[in-house]
């Protein structure tokens, strides 16, 4: 038996909801993977007479192919869909079954109405926290849309062919036998990317806002919702609505919920904002900003939106350590993601760089799937909680490097060592490894600002115990900003703030 008890009891419910037949077509050998396939397919075809089973000769095997009778979908599971992407199982079932997709009716138009050949391959891993998010989309095309396939390659089960594309990030995805992406992508961003985004001439005639809000994370949602709430006219721009909190995996000190995962509470974020009817302009980066008689946003696309308040808060990314190869070899050993990128790594020597907690976490993290781990600090003591320390410290397959400095990334076409100068002694050292991990931090989306705004000397944006920066009218809030501490619920409060700052603007102007 493949599934265990809870999976099964969970699987049981949703099998119910199925609309109608679903014909799985199987492609298994006699390797232990392609068993277990099997197993998995039987118990599913035991628990719902809605689900048929057929053996098939597909291009990968172990695979099996998720059908409506009669009529082939194009979606793929090459390894078995279960950790992470066992939703992505579910839902593959359910929406082939017939059930509708929660998805805005205008996107399932737009899905529905490409034309053309469209072959995607998605490699994952099980334990990545990203992918679920590409391979339910991907899927979701395939079913909608005829001339759109999708297959699902679990990295660990055929490791070879990762291997020969030098595959070393997750999701990593491929249309038509070309690259097309990696990293955690939206439906939305998907379609973007495949030139089916939004308008920009929508954009350009849109009437000026009361608050227009930069940025779609905990802080760029809570504003939004404060403003909205006013009976104001509100908007968001954002580049990736969710912010990190989308790459985040556990969050245990969100206040009032034990535990949630970032995928879910940005759902509840959108949907808490849609609520409210503020026009969410997702997917938009701005690139200027300017105090005229309004304040006027400049977009990527070139439309310009005008507002009578504006706050930022676009939030920060991970810090490069920005050595030569770091640029090179993204994606190509070079990583920033543990959680999604680690088992890619199994069995082989990794760095990571940065002794604090997120260095740290990580380099216990990897200990676990590698074969050895170096940590790489910059200062003479590593600044992780001594809790983690110690924890690090217990581990046989852990070297700590302190008081070094990262020089180089070295590879050819892939990472194969790093080269880190000693600061005692200045010697410069190079190791042999497979995999970088950096981790140091992260720095404010602010560049774009220029000189508009007063910086501190890190490009955080300086506000007021209001939010409000040196430009009437302009407030931010969150990580962009240079509040103390960068936490979610601190995020939300600070953009609460703000908006309330903004109205209280409003109503004196
Ligand atoms: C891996 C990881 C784990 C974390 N875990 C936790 C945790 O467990 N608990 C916790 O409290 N905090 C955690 N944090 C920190 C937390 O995620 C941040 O403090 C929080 O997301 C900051 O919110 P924000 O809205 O200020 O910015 P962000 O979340 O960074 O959002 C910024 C928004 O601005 C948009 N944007 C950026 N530039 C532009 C532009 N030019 N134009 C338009 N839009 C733009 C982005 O697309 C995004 O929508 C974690 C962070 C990371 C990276």
């Amino acid at each position: 038996m493949l599934l265990d008890a809870d999976i099964k009891a969970q699987l049981a419910q949703y099998l119910q909801l199925l609309e109608g037949d679903v014909l799985l077509k199987v492609s298994a050998g006699s390797d232990d993977v392609s068993r277990d396939l099997l197993a998995l397919v039987d118990e599913l075809a035991a628990m719902s007479s809605n689900i048929k089973v057929e053996k098939a000769e597909l291009q990968r095997t172990p695979s099996f192919s998720v059908n409506r009778l009669g009529e082939d979908t194009g979606v793929t599971f090459a390894g078995i869909p279960l950790g992470h992407e066992f939703t992505s199982l579910v839902l593959a079932l359910l929406q082939v079954s017939g059930r509708a997709p929660k998805v805005d009716q205008k996107v399932i138009d737009q899905i529905k109405s490409i034309k053309g050949e469209y072959h995607f391959e998605s490699y994952i891993s099980l334990s990545c926290h990203n992918c679920p998010d590409v391979v339910q989309s991907l899927n979701l095309m395939s079913i909608l849309n005829p001339g759109i396939t999708h297959t699902m390659i679990d990295g660990a089960a055929f490791k070879e062919e990762v291997e020969s594309k030098d595959i070393m990030a997750v999701p990593t995805v491929f249309l038509n036998g070309e690259s097309f992406g990696s990293g955690r992508m939206t439906l939305e961003e998907i379609l973007a990317k495949m030139g089916n985004g939004p308008d920009a001439a929508e954009l350009a005639d849109k009437d000026p806002y009361d608050v227009l809000v930069v940025g779609g994370g905990p802080a760029g949602a809570s504003a939004a919702i404060y403003a909205a709430r006013k009976g104001i006219r509100t908007g968001i721009v954002a580049e990736r609505f969710g912010g990190q909190v989308m790459d985040t995996m556990g969050i245990e000190n969100f206040i009032s919920t034990k535990y949630t995962e970032g995928p879910k509470l940005v759902a509840s974020l959108e949907e808490h904002v849609k609520e409210y009817g503020i026009d969410v302009m997702n997917l938009q980066r701005a690139k200027r900003l300017e105090k005229n008689e309004l304040i006027e946003l400049e977009l990527e696309n070139g439309a310009v939106l005008k507002s009578k308040t504006v706050i930022l808060s676009t939030g920060a990314r991970w810090r490069n350590v920005g050595v030569p190869g770091e640029a090179e070899f993204k994606n190509k050993g070079v990583a920033y993601c543990p959680h999604c990128d680690g088992p890619l790594f199994e069995g082989k020597h990794v760095a990571v760089i940065g002794g604090g907690n997120s260095g740290i976490e990580a380099a216990i993290d990897l200990a676990g799937i590698v074969k050895h781990v170096t940590v790489l600090e910059f200062m003479p003591e590593l600044k992780a909680d001594a809790v983690l320390q110690e924890r690090l410290y217990s581990l046989p397959n852990v070297t700590v490097l302190k008081n070094v400095q990262t020089k180089e990334i070295t590879g050819t076409d892939k990472v194969n060592g790093i080269s880190y100068i000693n600061r005692d002694t200045e010697e410069v050292h190079h190791i042999e490894l497979e995999g970088v991990f950096v981790q140091i931090g992260l720095v404010p989306n602010t560049d774009w600002l220029g000189e508009t705004l007063e910086l501190t000397r890190f490009g955080e944006i300086i506000v007021d115990k209001h939010g409000a920066t040196n430009v009437p009218g302009v407030f931010a809030a969150g990580d962009c900003t240079d509040s103390a501490y960068k936490q979610i619920i601190i995020s939300m409060g600070s953009g609460a703030t703000a908006s309330l700052g903004a109205f209280d603007y409003l109503i004196r102007n």
